[in-house]
């Protein structure tokens, strides 16, 4: 029989908050997996557990995978961690766990810190729709779509960023925020933890030369759900619109037959005659 693979979150920076069940996972499995070996062996070390490490990063997921399926199939317990925080967040994982789903393998997860949750719930900002971006791109063609998608949501932003990023991203999203309220989430659950607020402008203000690990949760555009402005679209805009908030076809007819206070099918009726597609 297969062994199973554990997905265990580790602290983002205070050590405490390990779970008893990632601890006791840790302890059971054959092998661990993880992102950095030096890293998860001073995490090991602290909670006096022996146990093979395996190296699993952006750079050998496609062939380590391959190798952890195989260890897996031959019945051994792994446990996938990263340096900080959920695996397969902004970190390696996904390789793994898409292969150990095609091949039926048991996937368990043992839930814990991450940064992006632990920011959004202390930020003050609406928590009930989120979308989270990662790390923007750096590459300037998708760095600016990523801007302009981040212009048009209407529900809450996350994005992770690097100290030696910040400043550079907090002036790039001051170009298309205005006062939006945003807030940076730094050195969370460690002794300078701190969370800065206020517009765009104020945030860079505050920031100037930060360091620590950081993540900038950013209010979503209110404006942009003004009825009037979305009827102002073509329809195919008006359709547009909601697919990139993630809206599949049935609600996004739902949604603009309701802005344009039209019945639905009157909205098929028009896509059908311009020939549109859905
Ligand atoms: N897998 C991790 C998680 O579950 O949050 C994220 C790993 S990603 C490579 C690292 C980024 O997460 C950092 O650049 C920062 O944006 C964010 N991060 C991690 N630890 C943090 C902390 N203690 N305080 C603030 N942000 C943190």
């Amino acid at each position: 029989m297969s062994g199973n693979l554990y997905l265990v979150a580790t602290p983002i920076g205070n050590l405490n908050d390990i779970t008893l069940r990632a601890l006791e996972t840790l302890k059971n499995v054959d092998l661990i997996a993880a992102e950095d070996t030096r890293n998860t062996l001073k995490l090991l070390n602290y909670f006096e557990i022996k146990k093979p490490l395996i190296s699993y990063h952006r750079h050998n997921e496609e062939i380590k995978s391959n190798i952890l399926i195989e260890k897996l199939i031959a019945g051994q317990n792994i446990a996938l961690v990263s340096d900080a925080g959920t695996p397969g967040i902004s970190d390696p994982g996904e390789e793994v766990i898409k292969k150990a789903i095609e091949k039926g393998i048991n996937i368990i997860s043992i839930p814990g810190a991450c940064a992006m949750i632990n920011a959004l719930i202390c930020s003050g900002i609406d928590t009930k729709e989120f979308t989270f971006l990662g790390f923007l791109p750096l590459n300037k063609k998708l760095r600016k779509e990523k801007l302009d998608k981040i212009k048009t949501l209407d529900n809450t932003i996350i994005i992770y960023e690097a100290p030696h990023k910040l400043n550079t991203t907090l002036l790039d999203l001051s170009e298309i925020l205005e006062d939006r309220q945003v807030v940076l989430a730094r050195e969370l659950t460690k002794i300078h933890e701190e969370f800065i607020r206020g517009t765009i402008k104020e945030v860079l203000e505050k920031s100037e030369n930060l360091k620590g690990e950081m993540v900038i949760i950013i209010e979503g555009n209110k404006d942009k759900y003004e009825h009037n402005n979305l009827n102002d679209l073509s329809l195919e805009e008006h359709y547009k619109y909601y697919e990139e908030l993630g809206y599949d076809k049935k609600d996004i007819i739902k949604a603009i037959a309701k802005d344009r206070n039209v019945n639905k099918n009157e909205v098929y009726m028009q896509f059908t005659k311009n020939k549109k597609s859905l």
